[in-house]
């Protein structure tokens, strides 16, 4: 088969390339485009999911086998961030349930899985693809298989890279400068705290859970030009750093010291309204359309209900159907202004560092914009 031709190629087969995948594989032909070669064996941050994603889980089809998976139920959250004194908030009163912990590496299985079980063909280790569109619409080009993929549809889900977007033109709204500084930590048998622990401090912010996999982390997050950042570098500044905060000294006492790992995190916002500058024909979903804060714990949620809002453009008709993009920006744009206010409503909370650069730019709703 040298020119194969697909309904859809999903560029990333990440959390929200593989939901779309998933979904549109039954009644389409879906090829999925992935850069790395083997699939991360290694602990991966990003592990509170919220209890609203059982929905889409279960349209999915995937919540038995999630809920019998490594996942464990979120306990409560208690921060110190307006003030010193902690703040403790129940996970039952969250309206759509406590939500879980995941174990990231079985939660991205489950969704990869997922896309190939329901039809999707999955290519890996595709680091160079050549993209363009002619009358028949997008060809991708793949030099080390020799073979052009055609389809009327391409999806970026490459992740916050938004590699794919920016390589056809699309710029990005707001790229806030944020990086994530985080450890995973080995288990300690007394661990027993099941609390997602979080503190402000006149740098950043730092949050702290356990793992199902009897492993911690920790994470603080800062300006990536802070210099700061390179001291905390070090496993030994990075720890006794986060000892200052009790609700941190608490739960990691003496820890074992782990490399410390950096990690771009700020929000990155692709500009909604042009979307169809890239071509007829063109989607972007989860990070790579908009990446939230870590501080939202939104981020897998939207990756799945992105997927979701994207399938439902696809079988509207798009992209013969123009009102199906329309209903899909338009549906995007109300998401991003809910949470660029929910974001900036955050930053203002800490009004203790409200002197501090870190918190002053953004408790004046300044993403950055690129
Ligand atoms: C520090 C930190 C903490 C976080 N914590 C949470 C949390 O607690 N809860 C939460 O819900 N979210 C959290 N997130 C966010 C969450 O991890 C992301 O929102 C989610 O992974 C987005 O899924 P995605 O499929 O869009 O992107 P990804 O999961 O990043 O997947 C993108 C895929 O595309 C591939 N790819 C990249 N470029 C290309 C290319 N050019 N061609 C082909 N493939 C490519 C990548 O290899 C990857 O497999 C956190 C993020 C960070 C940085």
């Amino acid at each position: 088969m040298h020119n194969p031709r697909w309904d859809a190629i999903i560029l990333g087969a990440g959390v929200a390339g593989c939901a779309l995948a998933r979904r549109l594989a039954p009644v389409h032909r879906v090829l999925m485009l992935e850069q790395r070669s083997r699939l991360a064996k290694a602990p991966r941050i990003g592990e509170s999911l919220p209890g609203a994603a059982r929905v889409l889980l279960q349209e999915l089809g995937l919540l038995e086998r999630f809920l019998s998976g490594p996942h464990r139920e979120r306990g409560p959250a208690v921060s110190t961030w307006d003030s010193d004194t902690p703040v403790w908030q129940d996970a039952i009163t969250a309206p759509s349930g406590p939500g879980w912990v995941l174990d990231r590496q079985a939660f991205d299985d489950l969704l990869r899985d997922g896309a190939v079980e329901a039809g999707a063909e999955l290519r890996t280790g595709c680091r160079r693809m050549d993209i363009t569109t002619d009358a028949s619409g997008w060809r991708v080009h793949l030099p080390f298989e020799g073979v052009t993929h055609h389809a009327p549809i391409v999806v970026d889900a490459t992740g916050r890279s938004g590699g794919i977007a920016h390589r056809l033109g699309l710029t990005r709204v707001a790229d806030d400068p944020l990086v994530c500084l985080y450890s995973i930590l080995p288990a300690r048998p007394d661990d027993h705290d099941a609390s997602l622990r979080t503190c402000a401090d006149d740098h950043g912010w730092w949050y702290s859970v356990k793992l199902p996999s009897e492993k911690r982390v920790l994470a603080y997050h800062l300006d990536i030009n802070d210099p700061l950042r390179r001291e905390l570098n070090v496993p030994e500044a990075f720890q006794q750093r986060a000892r200052r905060q009790p609700l941190l000294s608490q739960v990691l006492g003496e820890r074992e010291l782990a490399p410390v790992h950096n990690h771009p995190a700020g929000t990155a916002l692709l500009e909604i309204d042009n979307l169809a500058s890239a071509d007829k024909g063109f989607l972007a979903i989860g990070d790579a359309l908009m990446t939230f804060d870590p501080i939202s714990s939104q981020g897998l949620f939207h990756a799945l209900a992105t997927a979701a809002s994207a399938h439902k453009a696809i079988c509207n008709g798009f992209p013969e159907n123009n009102d199906a993009l329309r209903a899909f920006q338009t549906e995007m744009q109300a998401v991003q202004r809910r949470y660029l206010d929910h974001w900036q409503r955050t930053y203002a909370g800490p009004r203790r560092f409200s002197q501090c650069p870190f918190w002053a730019t953004r408790a004046q709703g300044d993403v950055q914009t690129v």
